[in-house]
């Protein structure tokens, strides 16, 4: 930290109220700053009406988990999904049940299947023959290489994309073996293998995941991997876990892979529902700045200076203003510690004070208002703003 900003008031929440991610994004002192941020140049992966990297949004992905072969039960999840945010919804299809309820899923999902296969070579191609817009396979479990050619072949023929999705849990044993463990070195020699194999025969449309538990082995996996192939990323980190743990672990690691520009397409991996999955997704995308999917809302953690109700005034304004999507600031500060100068900062914002707070627009003081009305007032501002 430089002088000038260490010289910053010490403020509750912990940090300098005038340090943000893109000065430090842009600092010539961080010997870092060539790679944070700049996004990975990949190919461009159709999956339905979503093109996973090329330079597109990163796109939200989840997965029911309802029994694929109740049709309705999967079609009302996947549909919820995506009432909820998610680009992309990933079904199960363990048995030829399942392949066969795809096609009555796919008829109705508002977004883009993904039908997820292990073991059996028959269930991917009958999976793509009933309509999937991508499949899901795991070259650890596929059984061998021309199995595998045989549901590439057929994917191609159709137009489904393929995610390579190599799994610390599943890797080829001969890989396991030569590395001694499910190392991020074996994750990326089994994806790449998979990957030339692939190209070599024709097949594109490829995406690839390397999945582990570890937020430290999957950075380095991507990291490795992003030397290696132009395919996109798909992210996240498997089997995170119940509750908040499974969402911090989660965005430790998304947004680590998202800092450094990896990351093409994401599902968070929650063990809870799938709109749960979605919500926190969402929210990673708009922290790490990597999608604008709701004003960004800068409000301070309220302390015993605070004297007006500022946790209910951000929570409503937050939930007034969600269906925002241009890039908008708005600060709902407690006091004047940090209060004016964040609210200034903003494009509007509210530093409140004894019974009421100051509303600004852009720098400027528009007056004050009673702390019946700052909720009324600043979505009034925010949404004139955001136009
Ligand atoms: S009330 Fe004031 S000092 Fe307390 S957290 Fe909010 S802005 Fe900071």
């Amino acid at each position: 930290m430089d002088r000038e900003r260490s010289a910053h008031r010490e403020h509750p929440s912990g940090q300098a109220s005038a340090s943000t991610s893109s000065e430090y994004g842009g600092s010539p002192e961080c010997p870092l700053s060539e790679r944070v941020f700049r996004r990975r140049e990949t190919h461009a992966v159709r999956c339905g009406n979503v093109v996973i990297g090329g330079g597109s949004p990163v796109s939200v992905q989840t997965m029911t988990k309802t029994d694929t072969r109740d049709v309705l039960a999967t079609l009302a999840q996947v549909n919820q999904c995506a009432d909820a945010g998610a680009d992309i919804v990933r079904v199960a299809v363990p048995d030829m049940e399942a392949a066969e309820a795809l096609r009555r899923i796919k008829a109705g999902a508002k977004c883009p299947i993904v039908a997820d296969i292990h073991f059996d070579h028959n269930l991917a191609v009958a999976a793509i023959k009933a309509g999937a817009d991508k499949i899901r396979i795991n070259p650890g479990n596929i059984g061998g290489q021309e199995r595998l050619l045989k549901v590439a072949r057929e994917a191609k023929e159709r137009g489904a994309a393929i995610r390579v999705g190599v799994n610390a849990g599943s890797l080829e044993r001969e890989i396991l073996e030569r590395y001694g463990g499910p190392i991020p070195e074996a994750l990326v020699e089994s994806a790449q293998r998979s990957l030339e194999f692939l190209e070599e025969h024709g097949i594109g449309d490829l995406v690839v995941s390397l999945k582990s538990s570890s937020v430290r082995a999957t950075v380095k996996a991507y990291v490795l991997m992003a030397e290696k192939t132009r395919w996109p990323f798909h992210i996240g980190i498997t089997e995170a876990g119940p509750g908040t743990g499974g969402v911090v672990k989660s965005a430790v690691g998304i947004s680590s892979l998202l800092t450094l520009g990896l990351g093409d397409t994401l599902r968070v991996s929650l063990t809870g529902s799938p709109l749960e999955e979605v919500k926190t997704a969402r929210s990673i995308l708009q922290a790490a700045e990597a999608a604008v999917l709701g004003p960004d809302i800068i409000s301070c953690p309220t302390c015993g200076r605070t004297q007006v109700n500022l946790i209910a005034v951000a929570e409503e304004v937050a939930e007034r203003l969600k269906d925002i999507r241009t890039h908008l600031k708005v600060a709902i500060m407690g006091c004047p510690v940090n209060g004016p100068g964040e609210a200034k900062e903003a494009d509007v914002g509210v530093a409140c004070g004894r019974d009421g707070g100051i509303l600004f627009r852009r720098g400027k003081v528009l007056g004050r208002v009673p702390e019946g009305e700052i909720v009324d007032a600043l979505v009034r501002l925010a949404r004139e703003a955001a136009k």
